[in-house]
């Protein structure tokens, strides 16, 4: 099958599921400038490994290198802006071809590209916590923080503040939960620019009944899929929508 011939079959499956989510990744957002984990040679993440630096062990066990190391990279995904393929998902929420939106990822761009029912299942870098009294904080009192003290930040009542995003070695967020609660409704699942090499985010193409995957290269699942397309997500999904609209 050639590309237009994918485009068609994927409009076809959208107009033909009776309820469809978008499960996205860090490949969604490559195109507004932020890196993944996976592709090679991005650059960012080559020298240190995500897994080690963005661990729980490490934030408890060496808090200054979480925040030098791992929480950095946090700070540069607050003024990124939503590409089209963002924008696409957005649209097709709002012309309720699409129920919902999980994500991986932690940038918020989801939301700000008009998606309303997001569910973000790693977390997001809007709000930090105190990890010994829970007191929630904006994102913007951590970064005040660190801009001003080299130790890292803490609450009023001493405790270590750390971020909203789900961390290896952390519990699943509620929103995991929500989310594996929508996908055993759905009957289409939209997977777009992830590798599915994180569990347990990737169990949720289990769940669906038909499965198409967008992403510039080969996945584990892509043996399991109803329909695979190798290519940058802002084209799909710009070619998606001409097709919906036509
Ligand atoms: P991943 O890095 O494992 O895989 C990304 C995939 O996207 C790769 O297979 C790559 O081929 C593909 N890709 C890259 N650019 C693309 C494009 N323009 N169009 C289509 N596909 C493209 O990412 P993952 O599966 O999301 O898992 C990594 C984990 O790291 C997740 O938990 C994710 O939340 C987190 N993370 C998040 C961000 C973010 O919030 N933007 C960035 C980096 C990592």
């Amino acid at each position: 099958m050639n590309y237009s011939e994918k485009i068609k079959q994927l409009a076809g499956f959208i107009r033909q599921s009776r309820r469809v989510l978008a499960l996205t990744g860090a490949g969604i957002s490559t195109e507004s400038g932020i890196p993944d984990f996976r592709s090679k040679g991005s650059g960012l993440w080559e020298k240190v490994d995500p897994m080690e630096v963005l661990s729980v062990q490490v934030l408890k066990r060496n808090p200054q290198r979480f925040y030098r190391e791992g929480f950095v990279h946090f700070l540069k995904l607050e003024n990124a802006r939503p590409n089209p393929a963002h924008e696409v998902l957005g649209w097709l929420e709002q012309r309720e071809f699409l129920a919902g939106v999980i994500t991986q990822n932690i940038d918020g761009l989801h939301q700000k590209a008009g998606s309303q029912r997001v569910m973000e299942v790693h977390g997001h870098i809007r709000t930090g916590h105190c990890m010994r009294c829970q007191k929630k904080y904006p994102m913007g009192f951590i970064r005040g923080k660190l801009d001003t003290d080299i130790n890292p930040p803490k609450c009023t009542c001493g405790g270590l503040l750390r971020p909203d995003v789900a961390l290896f070695g952390d519990a699943m967020p509620n929103d995991f939960w929500r989310a594996t609660a929508e996908a055993e409704q759905a009957d289409l699942l939209l997977v777009v620019g992830s590798s599915l090499s994180v569990s347990p985010a990737n169990s949720l193409t289990r769940l669906v009944e038909r499965v198409a995957i967008i992403n510039l290269e080969p996945t584990l699942y892509d043996y399991q899929a109803d329909l695979v397309i190798h290519e940058k997500a802002s084209r799909v999904l710009l070619d998606l929508k001409s097709q919906l609209e036509g």
